[in-house]
């Protein structure tokens, strides 16, 4: 099944935190196997959301294959969230990771623990960005094309050159 996420961090070292969590997902056949990456994005630097006062977010998007459920997904997700020293202290507060599911197959699922689609992805425009550099022909959930939704918040490419 294939699946896109959304990766962000904004405390410490942004980049080396997204990139550990890159490999946490792709290369940890003791965490689990049966997840690949087909696509990554570029880094993002993105305003923080939510109106909490921070630093602002290095984010991307990552297309995955999966053979696991849902809700295995997430905590997969969420045990990686952990290795990495995510402390749950403020809602939309600084964080050292965050790792969202978007979309996953065509599976539409609203129960506690797990949302999808994710209810605002196509409202930010931190998701959008970096998922419409690496799946510029996406139809979203909505039914909208990706180049036809602009999402809030501003958003820089960063090139490490
Ligand atoms: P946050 O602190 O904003 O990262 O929210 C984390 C919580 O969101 C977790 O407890 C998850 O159970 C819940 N959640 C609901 N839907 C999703 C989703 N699509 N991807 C990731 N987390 C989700």
């Amino acid at each position: 099944m294939i699946g896109f996420l959304s990766l962000g961090s904004n405390l410490g070292d942004r980049k080396g935190n997204l990139e550990r969590a890159l490999n946490l997902l792709e290369d940890s056949p003791t965490l689990h196997p049966s997840l690949k990456i087909i696509k990554v994005s570029g880094f993002y630097e993105t305003e923080p959301w939510g109106g909490v006062e921070q630093e602002p977010f290095y984010n991307l998007a990552v297309k995955i294959e999966s053979t696991l459920e849902p809700l295995s997904l997430l905590r997969y997700c969420q045990r990686i969230e952990h290795l990495l020293g995510r402390e749950r202290k403020l809602h939309w507060g600084p964080r050292v990771i965050d790792i969202d599911i978007l979309t996953y197959h065509n599976y539409r699922i609203n129960s506690q623990e797990l949302t999808l689609p994710h209810p605002y992805m196509e409202r930010r425009e931190f998701v959008l960005a970096p998922l419409r550099e690496i799946e510029p022909e996406l139809v979203l959930p909505s039914g909208r094309p990706i180049q036809e939704v602009k999402g809030e918040g501003k958003v820089k490419k960063i090139s490490f050159a």
